[in-house]
């Protein structure tokens, strides 16, 4: 009897462990880890094959790099061009992102297609396909709810009143006006990549998720990424947008304005939310 107990205790063990008989336990994923980008940009697998992913209202907060091989702290070295905030509302001048590329760094010899990590967790709020001037591009949007409350403050006592009557000073047909509801979310724009996104409005996105490689689509004249941070009402709802192209429908001009230069969503210094601390 005393045997049976016995290996039945030693079978109740054996069940216990592992197949295989190794001891790793495999630890969820989650924001505060040290990102983990998965090798290749597809949309998550099934809910059920793996652990949920970090939504935008999970405690916890991370920032992690937009590209492989760099640290948010080496990427003042690869910046070619920097944040320029247009001088009024309506008007489409300056540069609303910055710009990283390099020719040779390392081994490497071009960007290139090196892999574009979302900088936050977010869900996918638009896709473009390769209209000027994005090009192939992914927007995400984070609820300010998900960011550390000093960042969302920060981001809102820079939000400006939202400009009435706008008389827009390029073609701007039908800008369509967005709901508001008093949520607002940080909007992180990733241009000019590879290839067409894989991904679907909705999607979640995990920090240091592949989001695509660089590229030199849209209206580039080499390949780099260009980051844009926005802030603006949450829940963004174009589906497309393009300017400065001679097909570019009604629909697309008028979000692109919408976008750019209503007043709605309002630049934000990518530098601010990558040197964010939890
Ligand atoms: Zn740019």
């Amino acid at each position: 009897m005393r045997k049976f107990l016995l290996l039945l205790v030693v079978a109740i063990l054996s069940a216990c462990r592992p197949v295989g008989g190794t001891s790793t336990v495999i630890i969820p994923a989650t924001a505060t880890e040290t990102p983990a980008p998965s090798e290749t940009a597809q949309p998550s697998p099934s809910p059920t094959a793996i652990p949920p992913s970090p939504t935008p209202t999970d405690e916890h907060f991370a920032v992690c790099s937009p590209l492989e091989d760099e640290t948010i702290d080496s990427l003042p070295l690869i910046l070619v061009n920097p944040l320029v905030t247009p001088n009024a509302w309506g008007t489409d001048f300056g540069h609303p992102g910055l710009d990283f590329a390099y020719y040779q760094r390392g081994e490497r010899l071009s960007i290139e297609g090196i892999k574009v990590y979302a900088i936050l967790s977010g869900l996918v709020a638009l896709t473009l396909e390769d209209h000027y001037p994005y090009g192939y591009a992914v927007v995400i949007e984070t609820p300010l709810s998900a960011l550390p409350e000093s960042l969302g403050q920060t981001l809102m006592a820079g939000y400006e009143a939202v400009p009435e009557d706008l008389e827009y000073q390029y073609n701007c047909p039908n800008v369509p006006t967005p709901t508001v509801t008093g949520d607002y979310s940080l909007y992180h724009l990733y241009a000019h990549l590879g290839s067409p996104p894989v991904f679907a409005t909705g999607d979640s996105i995990t920090c240091g998720q592949l989001l695509g490689t660089v590229g030199s689509s849209g209206w580039s004249s080499n390949p780099h990424l260009h980051l844009e941070t926005r802030l603006g009402p949450s829940g963004l709802e174009i589906p497309t947008m393009a300017h400065y192209q001679s097909n570019a429908t009604v629909e697309q001009l008028g979000n692109y304005c919408l976008w750019r230069s209503s007043g709605y969503y309002q630049i934000v210094d990518p530098y601010v939310v990558l040197e964010a601390q939890p």
